[in-house]
């Protein structure tokens, strides 16, 4: 899978139903890029754009996006970079750094738009409620060393 692939670019303003595979479909009125996963598993991967999202560098010839695009969600887990409207294949991700990936995510759009919009259920107030249970679990902590540390005098 790890074979060049070359794609092309396309402007458009709306993204076309049928889309076909190696075109990255480009739409700055929404925002937004799609294409058909570079695998060639079909899959449609919308990259929106965003300070916390996908970058797009245009040089007038080629297109680039940044950061990678990890199709974890799709069968092919698919991870690479498009750049000069070439695919550059990642590395295998293990699961580990998947989610480590995804926490990162998480935390960079929780500090741009704050932990409402990624917690609309709980207001912000309500958080002290968990307290409790995290001080006694490291009560819990504490409790377990100093038994370990008599055990052993
Ligand atoms: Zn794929």
């Amino acid at each position: 899978m790890n074979r060049p692939i070359e794609f092309t670019h396309e402007f458009v303003e709306f993204v076309p139903k049928e889309l076909k595979e190696r075109i990255l479909y480009v739409s700055i009125e929404y925002g937004t890029a799609v294409h058909r996963c570079a695998c060639g598993c079909g899959e449609k991967v919308v990259t929106p754009f965003g300070r916390t999202d996908w970058k797009m560098i245009y040089d007038g010839d080629t297109m680039s996006l940044h950061p990678s695009i990890g199709n974890w969600n799709f069968k092919c887990r698919s991870h690479y970079w498009i750049r000069e409207n070439h695919i550059e294949w990642a590395p295998d991700w293990s699961d580990e750094e998947i989610a480590a990936g995804r926490a990162a995510d998480r935390a960079a759009k929780q500090r741009q738009f704050g932990s409402q919009q990624s917690n609309p259920q709980r207001p912000a107030g309500s958080m002290s409620d968990e307290r409790p249970s995290a001080s006694g679990g490291w009560a819990g902590v504490k409790n377990w060393w100093s038994r370990i540390w008599k055990e052993h005098r």
